[in-house]
């Protein structure tokens, strides 16, 4: 039986989401995706438009497909959470059921269950503003979309997952090392991120017995990274200083998700995994 994966945070062929799909489907897994109301559309015409089957080949030439693509909003658990604003939106309008709580049930009515449940997603309004400088709710809301929202998924989605199954997120090791330009209270999400990965690894684990690990990558050139405005200069600072000389592919990222949520890791759980050309061993630049 092809194993089934549901990915949030993927919007377009040129992040992890994306490449994290690709390595599921090279190894056979059927693959349904959670894209951010605001962003589905034009990446449903996208897709329709073949704007992405260039990066939709697979090995064996066909290409990648998926079973269902599901309108969703990580910040928001139940339509309860939602205020006016958003349910009026345009962006939001004609879209239904794209809260955390209501994904997993479409996707358990229309999958049964699940095996993989990837978590590729970040948001953090303030990110350009200096920690020091970051507002309460700015902070708040870094914390929201890019932390809890984790807990929200495996909250949701858990009860759906086989046994064996498991999870994975990305985190970046500003949680850990002091990354200047990173702000807006995202080194704190990412911070709670690898912490809450341990305690859902043992919460999970137990519950529902699946693991949980997350992946702390290297620099790549995405369309969230793009709104950072940094991310070329540390695309050239991870080059220049990690142990292996070479820029990081999405690809890379993607096939060390997929051996993470294989059985080839079965003893893996509460893990985070650097995926970053070595960088993070280095304690200055040479
Ligand atoms: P990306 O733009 O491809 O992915 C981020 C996705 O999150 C987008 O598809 C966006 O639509 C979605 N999203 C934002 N808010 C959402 C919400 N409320 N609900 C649902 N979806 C929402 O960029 P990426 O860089 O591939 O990011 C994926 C993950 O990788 C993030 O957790 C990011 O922090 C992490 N990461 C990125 C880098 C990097 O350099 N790009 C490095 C380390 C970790």
């Amino acid at each position: 039986r092809g194993k089934k994966a549901f990915i949030a945070g993927v919007a377009d062929d040129q992040g992890f989401g994306w490449a994290i799909a690709k390595a599921l489907a090279e190894a056979g897994a059927e693959i349904s995706l959670g894209v951010w109301v605001p962003a589905l559309n034009i990446f449903k015409s996208s897709l329709e438009r073949g704007k992405f089957d260039e990066s939709r080949k697979l090995s064996d030439g066909s290409l990648m497909t998926f079973s269902h693509i599901y309108p969703m909003d990580a910040v928001f658990d139940t339509m309860a959470d939602v205020p006016e604003e958003v349910a009026t939106n345009k962006r939001y309008a004609g879209n239904k059921n794209w809260t955390v709580a209501e994904v997993a049930e479409s996707v358990k009515a229309d999958s049964g269950s699940i095996d993989i449940l990837v978590h590729s997603l970040a948001n953090g309004p303030e990110v350009v503003k200096p920690l020091l400088e970051t507002s309460r709710k700015g902070y708040l809301a870094a914390m929201s979309a890019s932390s809890y929202s984790l807990i929200s998924m495996v909250q949701r989605f858990g009860p759906l997952m086989n046994e064996g199954g498991a999870v994975i997120s990305l985190t970046y090791n500003a949680s850990n090392r002091i990354i200047p330009g990173y702000g807006g209270g995202m080194s704190s999400a990412k911070a709670a991120l690898e912490s809450d990965t341990r305690v859902l690894a043992y919460e999970a684990g137990r519950k529902y017995k699946v693991r949980v690990n997350t992946i702390s990558a290297g620099p790549l050139g995405s369309r969230a990274a793009r709104a950072i405005g940094f991310i070329d200069d540390m695309i050239r600072y991870s080059y220049e200083n990690s142990p292996v000389q070479k820029e990081l592919a999405a690809i890379e990222v993607g096939n060390v998700a997929a051996f993470l949520v294989s059985p080839l890791a079965s003893a893996v759980t509460g893990h985070t995994m650097f995926v970053d050309n070595g960088l993070n061993v280095m304690g200055i630049a040479p």
